[in-house]
């Protein structure tokens, strides 16, 4: 019998154990050493002026909506095909995460429709762009603030352009790089490209703190603002009791700290092992009628694996194959699942299939298989030989 094989899965070794160990002999758990020494070390790897540990990236992500000013009402450009924490974030401070469908290849947020809406809303006619709840008051509307590309399964987003429109149109752009640490694009590190990034360290990362995640940006006013914002609203002169403003806690703690340090320590292993999985993936998969192994953009300079996700030619039933992989040992899952569908979305916006095709097209067919750095060429030949099995099947 074959022995299961997990769908995710973080690579810890000895030295992940000591640097744990070592935090709780000292005693010391939260704001101290290991966290300035692991902000420290994440900055000189992307090579940003500032980095601050955050309780996870969804916390991040909120804490730079806030820096870009969005306030209700305000827009933020964003894309349906993503995890739902990265328009969450908007909403949280009542913004609008105004959708724009992706781009069918790289699955990222399309610059050419992102610039469209720009024009669109700027010359006073916001109407087709705005989610359908909104359209018969877009009075009630406000400015956009933000575009927030996310760099969906660590392949980055075609930026230059977007970084254009934001220069012209005087707007902050937020990477959403949670998927993404290490890749870069055109040489550039993601999470570096815009003007504030967010990585999150969850266990399913490439490298992970248990919980947690980290901004990075340039900007020293940002920095001290997320600073500040983490801890309670206490700005760094402020005593324990004194608060400057609203704040909260998404502190990360020494040992998330201790953790993400060591794991940043190997890093280009924990990345190179799970570049080796994707490759001995590919090449298996060119051999297996009605799967198309991952795009890569040539602007993709280094690919950092989060998710290995494969797409079905359309006469394949997505869901079946999973049921029918889960019946012989091989769990899957459907990522991602279009955000303008979940139902709050469409109860709070009403959206409707069929508002953004691309997205939901992809979204129909792309299937995320096992995949995790310690994962062995064999497991990858079994996951291989049973969805070529139940292709088969469903084609007879
Ligand atoms: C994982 C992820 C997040 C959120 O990270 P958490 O640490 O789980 O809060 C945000 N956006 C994307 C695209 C992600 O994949």
């Amino acid at each position: 019998m074959f022995q299961p094989i997990p769908m995710s899965g973080p690579d810890l070794t000895a030295a992940e154990v000591e640097a744990v160990h070592q935090v709780i002999t000292t005693r010391f758990l939260s704001f101290g050493p290991y966290l300035t020494e692991f902000e420290n070390s994440f900055a000189t790897r992307v090579g940003a002026r500032y980095a601050v540990g955050v309780s996870s990236g969804t916390a991040g992500l909120h804490l730079a909506v806030i820096a870009a000013d969005v306030g209700p009402n305000d827009i933020v450009i964003t894309t349906p095909f993503s995890f739902v924490a990265s328009a969450n974030c908007v909403l949280y401070e009542r913004g609008i995460p105004l959708f724009v469908d992706i781009d069918p290849q790289t699955l990222n947020i399309d610059p050419a429709q992102v610039n469209a809406a720009i024009q669109d809303i700027r010359a006073g006619r916001p109407e087709r762009w705005l989610p359908p709840a909104l359209r018969q008051t877009p009075a009630a509307v406000g400015d956009i603030k933000a575009i927030l590309p996310v760099h969906v399964f660590g392949q980055p987003t075609d930026m230059d352009p977007l970084l254009d429109m934001a220069q012209t149109h005087n707007l902050s752009i937020i990477e959403d790089a949670c998927e993404s640490v290490g890749s870069t694009y055109k040489g550039r590190p993601a999470g570096m490209l815009g003007d504030v990034g967010v990585f999150a360290f969850y266990p399913n990362k490439q490298m992970t703190t248990g919980e947690g995640g980290l901004i990075v940006t340039d900007n020293e006013d940002w920095a001290n603002l997320f600073r500040s914002l983490r801890n309670q609203g206490r700005d760094v002169f402020d005593t324990w009791l004194t608060h400057t403003r609203l704040g909260y806690n998404y502190r990360l703690d020494e040992l998330s700290a201790a953790l993400g340090q060591a794991q940043l320590s190997r890093l280009d292993t924990l990345l190179s092992k799970r570049s080796q999985v994707a490759n001995w993936y590919t090449t298996r998969l060119t051999d297996i009628a009605g799967v198309q192994p991952p795009y890569l953009t040539p602007e993709t300079t280094y690919m950092s694996w989060c998710l290995y996700v494969v797409q079905l030619d359309p006469d394949l039933d997505r869901n079946q194959t999973m049921t029918m992989l889960q019946n012989q040992g091989i769990p899957s899952r459907a990522y991602f699942s279009p955000l303008h569908l979940q139902p709050f979305y469409r109860q709070k916006f009403g959206y409707q299939p069929g508002d953004f095709p691309v997205t939901e097209r992809v979204a129909q067919f792309t299937l995320a298989l096992p995949f995790f750095g310690n994962m062995t060429e064999a497991q990858v030949n079994r996951v291989c030989q049973v969805l070529d099995d139940v292709i088969q099947q469903q084609r007879v």
